[in-house]
C-alpha cells in the first residue's frame, strides 16, 4: 500500500472521509481542524502527498503559503481574533501526527492560553457555522 493510500489527509482529498471544507484549488485544500486548539482552527494542506517542509516541492510550498495568507485574512475578517498563530510541525518528535504537509491557522484571543491541538473534538454544528463565516469572508 502506498503512503498516500493510508494517509488521512489524502483520504480527505479523495473524498473518502468527510471534512468541513473552506477552500480548494489545484494545489491546496483548506478545512476545519476536527480537534481544534481554538474555535476557527483551520488547516491548509498541499494536494500532493509530501510528509513535511523538508521534502515538499517549492511549487507546492509556495501554493500553500499563498493559501495560508488568504485564509488567515479571511479568519481575521470573519472572527476578529486578537492574533493568529501559524504553526507547522516536522516529524513526530516535533509534534507532527499527520505526516502530510499542512499548516495550522489558529485564531488567538488576548489572555487565551495556547491550547493544544488534536485533543478535544469540536462540536460539528459549531465547526460548520465557523466554516461558513470564514468561507463568506474569503469569497466576499
Ligand atoms: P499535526 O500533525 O501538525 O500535529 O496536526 C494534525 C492535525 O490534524 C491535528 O490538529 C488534528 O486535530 C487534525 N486532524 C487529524 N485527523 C483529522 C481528520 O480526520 N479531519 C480533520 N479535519 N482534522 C484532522
Ligand atoms: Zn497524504
Amino acid at each position: 500500500m502506498s503512503e498516500s493510500a493510508s494517509c488521512i489527509f489524502c483520504k480527505i482529498i479523495r473524498g473518502e472521509i468527510p471534512a468541513v471544507t473552506i477552500h480548494e484549488d489545484a494545489q491546496t485544500l483548506t478545512f476545519m481542524d476536527v480537534r481544534p486548539a481554538s474555535p476557527g482552527h483551520t488547516l491548509v494542506i498541499s494536494r500532493a502527498h509530501t510528509p513535511n517542509l523538508l521534502e515538499i516541492a517549492e511549487i507546492d510550498l509556495l501554493a500553500v503559503a499563498s493559501t495560508v495568507q488568504r485564509v488567515a485574512r479571511a479568519v481575521q475578517k470573519a472572527l476578529s481574533p486578537d492574533g493568529i498563530r501559524i504553526g507547522q510541525f516536522n516529524g513526530a518528535a516535533a509534534g507532527q501526527t499527520v505526516l502530510h504537509y499542512h499548516v495550522h491557522i489558529v485564531p488567538m484571543r488576548e489572555g487565551q492560553k495556547a491550547g493544544a491541538h488534536g485533543r478535544e473534538p469540536a462540536n460539528s454544528e459549531q465547526l460548520k457555522a465557523l466554516a461558513a463565516q470564514i468561507r463568506a469572508a474569503l469569497e466576499g
